[in-house]
């Protein structure tokens, strides 16, 4: 499998990296020990790269992981924390749950916050600089859906890394489309950062058009390596398989899209609007006549973020 630098960080990747969101608890919510067999698997074959957050709640099968292969891969966590000690809990936290010295990438989990987010967490900004300093991450940057955040990382030196998304259906880019973002990675490669690609599968929508969405998202200039959430061994072998280009159609078992919605269960929604507040794709609406939230379908990117924000656990996988 390709292994590409990312950017002036010296930090080396595959092309591939394993997405640990689905499998955890804000999508799939597999059992642990089918979450430790997907991060075996992938390290085994061969990817040396996985992109989680503190909100996916998947550091214990990486943990795992890492001990019964005793292969240590190139780690990228993220957290929402917006202030420095919201954020020096979320380091602390993946360095004892992954039970690592260093954790080689820390992201502002920003998704579709604006320009404002790098004032609005200038405090966790610090931390992360503090710790890099320390040498306890190697490389800190932003996870963001707005093609402006990407373009305003490319100028500050602080951000050594960009996780942008990007699909060829264009589904949750924020202020721009597929044309913007493409401009924006490109300018953040030319700044010397190091870039990652999410959701090329526009959060298994495209499952079914998986080699012309990740042909897309490995033709586009700039990017170092793209993330792609995965949910089995036999995931991980035809994704490794595709990109080795030892996909046999003859062969390689295809992969098919398990079916994943999210609905609002009316009668459980009290009408909070908490879930509005968090979605990044802004697929949540309101009807103010009944006062519920419901999900429009075509907006939402399955990325599970809504869930733990309802209390009355009226929002579900079906
Ligand atoms: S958070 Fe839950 S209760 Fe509140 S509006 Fe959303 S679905 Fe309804
Ligand atoms: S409604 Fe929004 S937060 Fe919930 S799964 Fe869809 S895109 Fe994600």
């Amino acid at each position: 499998m390709r292994v590409n630098v990312l950017g002036n960080t010296g930090i080396k990747v595959t092309e591939l990296c394993l997405g640990a969101l689905p499998m955890g608890p804000l999508q799939k919510n597999m059992p642990l020990q089918d979450c430790i067999r997907v991060v075996e698997t992938a390290l085994i074959r061969g990817i040396t790269f996985i992109d989680t957050a503190q909100m996916y709640q998947t550091y214990a099968p990486i943990r795992k992981a890492l001990k019964t292969t005793g292969i240590r891969p190139v780690i990228a966590s993220k957290s929402t924390a917006p202030d420095y000690e919201g954020m020096e809990k979320a380091i602390e936290e993946a360095l004892e749950q992954l039970d690592v010295h260093y954790v080689d990438i820390f992201l502002l989990h920003a998704a579709r916050m604006g320009t404002e987010v790098f004032d609005a967490r200038a405090g966790a900004i610090e931390c992360m600089k503090d710790y890099k300093a320390k040498g306890i991450i190697r490389a800190m940057g932003i996870s963001t859906h707005d093609v402006k955040v990407a373009r305003l990382a490319a100028t500050r030196q602080d951000m050594d890394i960009v996780f942008p998304i990007i699909n060829k259906a264009g589904t949750g880019i924020i202020n721009g489309n597929i044309e913007d973002m493409k401009k924006a990675i490109m300018d953040n490669h030319a700044a010397g950062k190091g870039v990652y690609l999410m959701k090329v599968l526009a959060g298994g929508n495209l499952i079914n058009d998986y080699m012309a969405s990740v042909d897309f998202a490995r033709d586009i200039g700039g990017c170092h390596s793209i993330a792609i959430g995965m949910v089995s061994p036999q995931e991980v072998n035809f994704n490794v398989d595709y990109f080795s280009g030892n996909y046999d159609p003859g062969k390689t078992p295809t992969v098919k899209g398990y079916s994943k919605r999210y609905k609002i269960f009316t009668n459980l929604c009290k009408g909070c609007k908490a879930c509005i507040a968090v979605c990044p794709n802004y697929a949540i609406e309101f009807d103010e006549e009944n006062k519920k939230a419901y999900i429009n379908d075509e907006k939402c990117l399955t990325c599970g973020y809504c869930n733990p924000a309802c209390g009355e656990f009226a929002i579900r996988t079906i």
